[in-house]
């Protein structure tokens, strides 16, 4: 058994560890230290747990350790770069349900119960109760947002009339449920509150998802990380674990500031999406595509050959890339170094653009390109490179829609009016490389496919670039 002495000074140092990790992790250059800070955290914060007190039997513990241990290599494995973000949020569902488990475990558990004064039974019961109320609210929204990343469940918002009221009546509804719970000292009364709430919290968890429509996906699954951080939090007050509490409230802060950056990349209002009321924009009613009033996009496509490609890459000054979904889908990073690195031996110049939700999670691109070892130099912010378009000669975009399509700011009622987009179509020539002409995850037509000097360069996105590279290479 570790001295409590000791096991408080080992868990101060994996806060610290945990909040360097953070640091390193807000910028790729430092990221792969922040990982290992975070694994040398929660490794500290496994064995002082283990070696506490509090364990009173290892076989309980050994086995949960190896089923879910076991889960979790085999899902780590398994899993494909663009199945990460389903994963993602599979994961915090995870956390939100540990959470609720653990609310009803302290509900049930009367030895320690029995020992509170009255006050300290009173918080108690309040922690309890927020507790299991975040937690299923993380649990059942993360699934649907499972189903939604994942494609099983439509990605267009539902949205039921008056559904903020049934929000805000649920809401009433947990208050009033929490008194009586909070102030009941019998447990059938306590019972039948806790039952009820838990019922709401998986409702308000489904209802708040399946509200916000396809482009607004990216703040769902940055809130839903928030949610799962709160959620661990309430499991440190009912466990009076303080690492836990610290480091949830670390997730759960950390969640709502990425929460609120992808707020301002999509330009939508950060209250209403926390209030769980938004699905439509600030512009438009309308969200789905198939009720919206945009305007569908006119005119012929002018397709364009891998070879013609290259010698327009080859022929130019400046090039900027611009990589989506469908790089990820195609695995094409790896060759879009190699072409990049070809061209600059050629003196081209390129630039990488990236989208704050580019790809199906925040910071996908940055990811691929960093697994793909493209220098970080080279790799521009949106707002950093916009301007750059005007100066540009071919902008290629790769396996991306939404965020190049430019009905965001022309068409006030496209479902993704104001949010800001990469301005490829004011370079000299634009490339978009596609499979076809289908939509993007929002389910909105793009009229920059029929811009006048823009070409479409119709294949998978791998296909096509082995295609350039071996040209170049000519
Ligand atoms: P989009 O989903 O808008 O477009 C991707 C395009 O890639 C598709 O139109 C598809 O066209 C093409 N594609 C797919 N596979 C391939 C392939 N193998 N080769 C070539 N092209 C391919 O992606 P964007 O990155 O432009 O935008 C991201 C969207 O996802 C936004 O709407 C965003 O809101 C949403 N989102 C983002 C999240 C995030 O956190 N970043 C989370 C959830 C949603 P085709 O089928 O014709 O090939």
């Amino acid at each position: 058994m570790m001295p409590q002495g000791l096991i408080t000074i080992s868990y101060i140092a994996s806060m610290i560890l945990f909040i360097l990790s953070l640091g390193g992790l807000s910028n790729p250059e430092t990221s792969r230290r922040g990982n290992f800070y975070g694994i040398l955290a929660m490794t500290i914060a496994i064995v002082v747990t283990l070696l506490s007190p509090k364990v009173s039997s290892y076989s309980i513990l050994i086995i949960s350790l190896v089923i879910g241990g076991s889960i979790g290599l085999f899902a780590a494995i398994k899993v494909k770069m663009t199945e990460m973000p389903e994963l993602v949020a599979l994961m915090h569902s995870f956390v939100g349900l540990a959470a609720s488990l653990v609310g009803f475990a302290s509900f049930m558990d009367h030895e320690t119960i029995n020992q509170l004064t009255p006050t300290e039974l009173a918080i108690h019961n309040f922690e309890i109760y927020i507790g299991i109320f975040i937690g299923l609210m993380t649990f059942s929204g993360s699934l649907i947002a499972f189903g939604k990343l994942s494609g099983k469940i439509s990605g267009n918002p539902l949205l039921l009339p008056g559904r903020h009221l049934l929000n805000l009546g649920i809401v009433v509804l947990v208050v009033i449920f929490c008194i009586l719970f909070t102030s009941s000292n019998l447990f059938e009364e306590q019972l039948n509150a806790i039952v009820i709430m838990s019922v709401l919290a998986l409702l308000i968890g489904v209802h708040q998802v399946m509200a916000i429509g396809g482009a607004d996906m990216p703040v769902v699954v940055s809130m839903l990380n928030s949610y799962s951080g709160w959620a661990a939090s309430a499991t440190g007050f009912m466990l009076s674990n303080d690492l836990l509490i610290v480091t949830g409230a670390l997730v759960g802060s950390s969640g709502a500031i990425l929460s609120y950056i992808m707020c301002k990349a999509m330009n939508r209002k950060f209250l209403s999406v926390i209030s769980g009321g938004f699905g439509t924009n600030n512009n438009s009613k309308k969200t789905s595509s198939s009720t919206t009033n945009a305007s569908t996009p006119v005119g012929e496509v002018t397709p364009i050959t891998a070879t013609e490609t290259a010698s327009l890459l080859i022929n130019s000054k400046n090039v900027i890339l611009i990589p989506g979904y469908g790089m990820a889908v195609a695995q094409a990073q790896h060759t879009v170094y190699e072409i990049t690195k070809l061209l600059k031996e050629k003196n081209v110049n390129v630039k990488f653009a990236i989208h704050p939700v580019a790809g199906r999670m925040p910071g996908h691109m940055n990811v691929l390109l960093a697994e793909a070892k493209v220098p970080y130099d080279i790799v521009f912010e949106m707002e950093e490179i916009n301007h750059e378009f005007t100066n540009t000669d071919v902008a290629m975009v790769i396996g991306a829609n939404d965020i190049v399509n430019p009905a965001a700011l022309d068409d006030p009622n496209s479902p993704i009016a104001g949010m800001p987009v990469l301005e490829v179509w004011k370079a000299k020539n634009s490339i978009v490389m596609k499979r076809s002409m289908a939509s993007g995850y929002a389910g909105v037509d793009n009229p920059l496919f029929y811009k006048e000097n823009n070409r479409m360069l119709f294949g998978d996105a791998k296909k096509m670039l082995d295609d350039i590279l071996v040209q170049l290479k000519l």
